[in-house]
């Protein structure tokens, strides 16, 4: 047993129906019971025969995370750290709103992109998550609404956890695919963003493959600025990313999310709000103003009110959209990567951890000089 259920899409159990003898119908039956009625146990596949509900259960393994915490905000969003199989953190976090639910998910364990003032950044890149384990996020929240949400479902995807959706492009993509397949999760592609600190190249790919709603990072309008916030800025220039995203939109102007941290004394004054209102010219844009989310260790802070009105009022007099939004779940640690940091820091100083760890580095040691004995 070496593989995810979840890791298959409706040509991989047609191959794999084959390969087997099966009927072909058999996939589609597989990939409904496993997305659209969301069920992980085989034994439950009732329209199936017994030999392929054992074969199923036989063949390939059907958990790919367990709850390590379970956090819920008084904004009523909740925030979940997962573990993987090889032990890692995973966070997703789902946000209930009047008519909608929406499920923050992760792409990867941590991530490469280093940008200064996110948590996730920080803590540098373990690995990517493969398809099977961005569904099971998926998976996950949906059983969670059944049990207490009285069978309701999610209705939005935002890849905006843990990692850069762009830089695990073809686990994200096939996933993608699963999300809004009708025998998928059936979720519309205008239900499902991808959160995206400017990977230009990927940009131009996906308009190709899979157009869903993108949302960019920006955060600063000016090179110099944005170089010292966003590294891949000195990879890919504003005027780069600009122009992707222009030819993303296509000439229909689709509308394209930019996102932009407020951060008191580094990008909240009107000269920044005026290179912004410049550098959206052309697009039919909404930009999300988010006062950054303080963690321990991060010296940087959220603008102060005044200057958030005001950046705010500037935008706005040029008729560019531009609510403010506190980012959910803040008295759970709702920051992207933060629960993780969290988390792993208590682990790091339980008494348990420390012990394991004395215990460890004493038999390094001892078997240090040995070797030189
Ligand atoms: S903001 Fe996004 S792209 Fe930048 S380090 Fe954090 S997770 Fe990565």
């Amino acid at each position: 047993m070496t593989k995810s259920a979840l890791d298959l899409d409706l040509s991989d159990w047609k191959i794999w129906a084959q390969e087997h003898n099966f009927p072909r119908y058999l996939a589609k039956q597989i990939y409904q019971w496993i997305f659209h009625k969301n069920s992980l146990n085989p034994s439950y596949f009732t329209n199936l025969s017994l030999p392929i509900r054992e074969k199923l259960s036989t063949s390939f393994y059907w958990e790919l995370f367990t709850i390590d915490s379970h956090l819920i905000s008084s904004d009523k969003s909740k925030k979940i750290l997962l573990k993987t199989r090889d032990n890692l953190l995973v966070e997703m976090m789902l946000m209930p709103y009047d008519k909608r639910i929406t499920l923050c998910i992760s792409s990867q364990v941590g991530c490469k992109m280093g940008c200064t003032f996110c948590q996730t950044g920080k803590m540098g890149f373990k690995r990517n998550l493969s398809t099977g384990e961005i569904l099971a996020q998926i998976h996950l929240a949906n059983s969670i609404l059944q049990q207490g949400e009285g069978g309701k479902k999610v209705t939005n995807v935002v890849f905006m956890g843990m990692g850069e959706p762009l830089d695990n492009y073809e686990a994200v993509i096939k996933a993608c695919r699963t999300i809004i397949h009708p025998d998928g999760f059936g979720l519309s592609k205008s239900r499902v963003t991808l959160s995206t600190a400017g990977v230009v190249p990927q940009i131009r790919k996906l308009a190709q493959d899979l157009p869903v709603c993108l949302a960019v990072s920006l955060h600063a309008a000016s090179d110099v600025k944005r170089s010292k916030m966003m590294p891949i800025n000195r990879r890919y220039s504003l005027e780069e990313l600009k122009k992707a995203l222009l030819d993303y939109a296509g000439p229909s102007r689709k509308s394209v999310t930019f996102e932009y941290v407020l951060i008191e004394g580094v990008n909240d004054s009107i000269k920044d709000a005026k290179d912004l209102v410049r550098y959206l010219h052309g697009f039919k844009a909404k930009v999300n103003l988010i006062p950054i989310n303080h963690f321990p260790g991060l010296e940087m802070r959220p603008s102060e009110t005044e200057r958030i009105r005001a950046f705010q009022s500037y935008l706005s007099a040029r008729s560019i959209p531009c609510p403010v939004r506190y980012s959910r779940g803040q008295d759970v640690s709702g920051g992207c990567g933060q629960l993780a940091a969290k988390r792993k820091e208590e682990v790091l100083h339980d008494p348990r951890t420390v012990h394991r760890r004395k215990r460890l580095l004493s038999r390094v040691k001892s078997s240090k000089v040995e070797s030189q004995a």
